[in-house]
């Protein structure tokens, strides 16, 4: 039933394994034609995967050369050479150079003046940690698509964060006038349901359905294509036809506990009446909200998953944002929250990007040179890991490696923007309270993989905009058009080159394994899944679903980039895995305590996946640092 990989288009010369990677697209001949370009970034013709790593494609996210050094420090327990003293001196060192870490650096120099003196470490070749822009080229104009966090959930925002965002110049009513994309419910091609041969038994492609909206007309119609068992199909037509309370004479308390007490894959079965065949269809419905499936979560997390739910609460929609699939009220820079990160750099080292501003920056190309320029007052050192933050008499010192060297930088403050749970190795002075606090946070592993496809005339002809995929790896698939905010378009009626961007994470489905015994297996999982699996993944995908409309895996696979998240989102608390703690008694809230000269930041410090909490919680350890009387010997 599989198709080999030279059926696949697996022997064709794309860009894939890093092609890009050190070759210019000039030197290529991909350089675009003049004047038949739209979204032209400055110096196009020498963008180059060596000097430039957004356009780098293959394996991204946790890629190989970020994380060896860690892992031989956390699951090897590697002893390091000694380091080298650099004869570099800081007010400041950030640890983790993604939202959290270049957030703290922007709070710091706020509240220690302009002249304060930064690092930042990052260990990837790229900042912005899971805000991570994936730049395309292969197509003519250039595409943007996101490798990590997107949206902007606005109506959550504090004042600080707010602040903020108008401080860098991002007016969320004017991202909202160049937003159109909204997860399969914008303007041109509706959602569909994706059933492949491989899991089904034949490709069938289910136009005008999804998961969360149902159908308006011909629904049993369209449930009897379902190449599922009859008494599954069945079953789904009575669920998304229902309109009743099935907790009915309860009250609010007892509903409530009813629940929070039962996996949503079991409401489904129990209250929803489906087949357990049907109830499985659903199961990876809430990997790319979660990181693990709707097996794993409650029925009422369910509900803000915007799953259907509510139809059987005694609403008449079917969720609880009246079923469709538009993803909330979010806005959305084109690049994802990378934009973000891109103007938090821009605002610490302005030389990266003069000119740029929230006006054109997605079209700016950042010069990377200028990140680490010596006599800077903020400085970005990718590639560094740090494996060890120690408080000194005089402030704090801070060990990393950078390209095989253990070297060392003395400075006055630290902010530990990282993974809490790399925390406890990187100082192991802490108290063993706090350290097993950290360890109790397990990120949600995730993926995040963009193919650029050639033109978009088979989706157009299919009238797509995005499909679930219950038999495969990503989940759900989404056509990526329609985010013209911050100088970049890419309209709904191009029917050019376009990113597809495929959604999911690696959750081992009803395993019996506990929540966090599950991210564990994935993340092992992840790391040794090769490009070549995903690339096969993506492609068979493509393939079933487009090729009845003139898509030809072949020839019309452009570039492929994985984004890998091992770690992806933080590790909020779930109703059926974890207890209730007294307030300033959770994890996270001892896990973020300050220690001396070292404060603690990072999206786990909040225990809430949200690029807004990693920035909140910056402030929040920006603010918890001493000025202290001992000033760094300079
Ligand atoms: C796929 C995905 C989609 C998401 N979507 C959304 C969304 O739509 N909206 C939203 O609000 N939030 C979203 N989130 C959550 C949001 O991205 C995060 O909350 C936020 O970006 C986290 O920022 P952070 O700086 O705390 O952590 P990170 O982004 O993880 O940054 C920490 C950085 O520290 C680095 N680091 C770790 N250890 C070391 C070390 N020892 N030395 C040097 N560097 C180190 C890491 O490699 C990383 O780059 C998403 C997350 C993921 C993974």
């Amino acid at each position: 039933m599989k198709k080999s990989g030279r059926e696949l288009g697996m022997d064709r010369e794309i860009t894939r394994r890093d092609f890009i990677h050190d070759v210019s697209l000039a030197s290529l001949g991909l350089a675009l034609p003049a004047g038949a370009v739209a979204n032209k970034p400055a110096e196009t013709s020498a963008l180059s995967g060596a000097n430039y790593p957004p356009v780098r494609t293959g394996m991204r996210g946790s890629h190989a050369g970020a994380f060896e050094v860690a892992h031989a420090l956390v699951l090897n327990g590697k002893p390091f050479p000694a380091p080298a003293d650099l004869d570099e001196a800081y007010d400041l060192v950030v640890v983790g150079g993604g939202i959290s870490g270049l957030a703290a650096a922007y709070y710091y120099r706020k509240r220690f003046g302009p002249d304060a003196r930064i690092l930042i470490l990052e260990n990837h070749d790229d900042f912005g940690g899971h805000a991570k822009r994936n730049e395309f080229h292969q197509g003519g104009s250039m595409r943007l698509s996101w490798g990590g966090t997107m949206n902007l959930e606005y109506p959550l925002f504090s004042d600080e964060m707010n602040e903020l965002l108008g401080e860098l110049g991002v007016d969320i009513d004017t991202l909202l006038e160049g937003y159109q994309f909204r997860y399969g419910s914008g303007p041109k091609g509706k959602h569909a349901m994706f059933f492949d041969a491989e899991t089904y038994g034949r490709d069938v492609l289910i136009p005008d359905f999804s998961f969360r909206a149902g159908r308006e007309t011909d629904l049993d119609e369209a449930i009897d294509r379902f190449p599922v068992s009859k008494a599954s199909r069945e079953s789904l037509k009575k669920f998304y036809a229902r309109r009743e309370n099935v907790f009915a004479g309860k009250s609010e308390h007892e509903v409530k506990k009813l629940l929070s007490s039962i996996s949503y894959t079991d409401f489904l079965k129990k209250y929803g009446g489906l087949t357990d065949e049907a109830a499985d269809l659903f199961i990876r419905v809430t990997h790319g909200y979660a990181g693990v499936g709707a097996d794993s979560l409650s029925a009422a997390e369910c509900i803000g998953a915007s799953v259907p739910i509510m139809h059987l609460l005694g609403s008449r929609h079917l969720s609880g944002s009246g079923a469709t699939d538009a993803g909330g009220d979010v806005a959305m820079f084109p690049d994802g929250n990378s934009s973000i990160a891109r103007l938090l750099v821009r605002a610490l080292i302005p030389g990266v990007a003069p000119g740029a501003d929230a006006s054109n920056l997605a079209l700016a190309r950042f010069d990377y040179a200028k990140l680490d320029e010596p006599g800077a007052p903020v400085r970005l050192r990718l590639e560094s890991t740090v494996i060890n933050v120690a408080n000194q008499e005089r402030g704090a010192s801070v060990t990393y490696v950078n390209e095989g060297r253990v070297l060392r930088v003395n400075t006055k403050h630290v902010v530990l923007a990282c993974y809490h749970t790399m925390i406890p190795h990187l100082c192991p002075e802490l108290p063993e309270e706090q350290k097993e606090a950290q360890k109790y946070q397990v990120k949600r592993p995730l993926l995040v993989t963009n193919v650029l496809l050639r033109d978009s005339k088979a989706i157009d002809k299919l009238g797509l905009s995005g499909a679930y995929c219950p038999g495969r790896l990503h989940g759900a698939v989404w056509v990526i058009k329609g985010v013209n905010t911050l100088g970049y378009r890419h309209d709904w009626d191009d029917t050019g080159a376009v990113p597809v961007m495929f959604w999911g994470s690696v959750a081992p489905p009803d395993s019996g394994m506990s929540v966090k015994e599950q991210h564990r297996a994935s993340h092992a999982l992840l790391l040794t899944m090769t490009f070549e699996d995903f690339e096969r993944e993506v492609r068979t995908v493509l393939d079933g679903m487009l090729s009845p409309a003139g898509f030809d895996v072949r020839k019309d696979v452009l570039a492929i980039t994985v984004n890998r998240w091992p770690h992806g989102y933080a590790y909020g608390y779930l109703d059926l895995w974890d207890p209730e703690w007294p307030e300033g008694e959770a994890p996270h809230e001892i896990a973020r305590r300050p220690f001396g000269n070292i404060a603690i930041a990072n999206a786990d410090a909040g225990a809430d996946a949200y690029t807004h909490v990693a920035i909140d919680e910056a402030l929040r350890a920006v603010g918890e640092l001493q000025r202290r009387p001992m000033e760094l010997d300079r």
